[in-house]
């Protein structure tokens, strides 16, 4: 263990205060251990049925950050655990006042909207379970119209309280694609073309907990005890042990699925967006997650998302300098999560992936004057790359009638000719469709309601195909 790394460990320092003792049963976490795993995937599971708080892992070191109490400190050396380092954590620790608070990012984001009114379109997507509002804000040339042509790209932030550096990058999106638009080609396109949503501060309520109470809060406010709110989305929740049913473990699932109001503010605005991509951007650890969560379960067009989330990963430089992000899913990398945000997102025909920003060595709360400007530079590579991809192999376009009338119901099936995977897709409103594939030959057949079933064979080459869909009436 290097000395520079051994000193920004300590800062993590931090205490759970009474408010997490205000549930029977829980005692606090009170040491950061990192453990040495010599069979990772066997001793990823047990930390997990043992509920631990997960920070962080290194993944190449096979190290993994845990938040213990004595007790579970106890219990990790009895099951001959091997850990390298302990931190006593008895004092609450601050993050650096120039990380984000729900108040600050409001105004930050008023201010956006009031200096770029064409390009911006701002609002309150709805209240957390304390009654704060979540923020999200449209970027687009002439953002207010709500063109139904452009397709969405959609980056969220601080699903979970405590880590505080992923506002700073949904923020530096927005002011990035803001400052840059009619001077940077390429992000005068991006906003020409499409509507690039960012919801810099999803977690309102626990990142006031992070402020206020305990800085190492990780879920939301619900009952003094909080849920993990992205363990309570209602795809595959509850099913694989990706989640916990004591209301004290930090991934606590929720009484039922998608019982969190936060949780049904971002499947509502999912819904109204209908995004092709997404990135949720959680810290840390150096990773970039696609679905889906549970063991051995890959998603029907396992080729497109993996191989997307393979070139995502390879922008994305290691803080230490050299190398890159690994890519996987939460079982290939972790272990298996269920009810989390991005298998629910993929069944509503997003491609989503959760970037875990930044190296064990900077933890949590990463030293802001050292890190803050590296990290969200670092981060432009990884959703330019995704923006840059909606000009890659897909198609894209809108099903219509003879009269050119937009169809509503549509439904496509895209075949693959090369290989064996078929993906079906639902259009958007006004009949628009966006999917995204690898290069290849498709049998794209359509079928809607009072209209014959066509079929057509796409060649799809490494940039996007217009195609027009025209279905005739099947009424005589
Ligand atoms: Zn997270």
């Amino acid at each position: 263990m290097k000395l520079k790394n051994y000193s920004s460990i300590l800062g993590l320092a931090f205490v759970f205060t009474a408010f997490f003792g205000t549930f029977a049963g829980a005692a606090s976490a009170n040491l950061m251990v990192r453990v040495q795993l010599t069979d990772y995937a066997k001793q990823m599971s047990q930390i997990q049925a043992h509920s631990l708080d997960l920070a962080g892992v290194n993944l190449p070191l096979k190290q993994v950050d845990l938040l213990v109490t004595d007790g579970e400190a106890a219990w990790l050396k009895t099951n001959h655990f091997n850990i390298v380092l302990t931190v006593a954590t008895n004092n609450k620790m601050n993050p650096d006042t120039r990380y984000q608070n729900p108040s600050k990012v409001e105004s930050t984001l008023k201010q956006f909207a009031a200096a770029y009114p064409t390009l911006t379109s701002l609002k309150s997507i709805g209240k957390s379970i304390e009654g704060r509002d979540i923020w999200a804000i449209s970027l687009s040339k002439d953002a207010a119209k709500k063109d139904p042509s452009k397709p969405h790209v959609f980056f969220n932030a601080m699903h979970h309280a405590r880590e505080v550096m992923t506002s700073e990058v949904g923020l530096d999106i927005i002011e990035t694609l803001l400052t840059r638009y009619g001077k940077d080609q390429t992000i005068t396109h991006w906003l020409d073309a499409y509507v690039i949503d960012v919801i810099p501060m999803f977690n309102v309520d626990g990142n006031n907990i992070v402020w206020t109470k305990d800085s190492m809060w990780r879920k939301n406010a619900h009952g003094g005890y909080g849920v993990d709110v992205n363990r309570n989305y209602p795809f595959a929740w509850n099913s694989c042990n990706g989640s916990s049913s004591s209301k004290g473990a930090q991934d606590y699932h929720g009484e039922s699925a998608a019982s969190e109001p936060e949780t049904k503010v971002m499947m509502n605005f999912v819904k109204s967006i209908h995004p092709v991509f997404s990135i949720s951007y959680h810290s840390y650890s150096e990773i970039v997650i696609y679905p889906y969560g549970c063991k051995g379960q890959h998603t029907p067009t396992k080729e497109v998302v993996e191989k997307i989330g393979k070139e995502l990963a390879s922008k994305l430089k290691l803080d230490k300098g050299t190398g890159t992000y690994a890519p996987g899913t939460a079982p290939e990398l972790l272990y298996s999560v269920d009810g989390g945000d991005i298998d629910w997102f993929y069944s509503q025909q997003v491609i989503p992936y959760v970037i875990e920003m930044n190296s064990s060595s900077q933890g949590f709360q990463p030293n802001y004057d050292q890190w803050r400007n590296k990290t969200i530079q670092g981060q432009r590579q990884g959703w330019g790359y995704l923006l840059s991809r909606m000009d890659g192999a897909s198609i894209f376009g809108q099903v219509k009638d003879q009269n050119g009338n937009p169809v509503e119901n549509a439904k496509l099936t895209v075949k693959s000719v090369n290989s064996s995977f078929t993906l079906d897709y639902k259009v958007n409103p006004n009949g628009y469709f966006t999917v995204i594939l690898n290069p290849g030959s498709y049998e794209v057949s359509v079928q809607a309601l009072g209209f014959a079933a066509m079929k057509q064979t796409l060649v799809v080459g490494n940039s996007r195909l217009q195609t027009a869909l025209t279905l005739k009436s099947s009424r005589q």
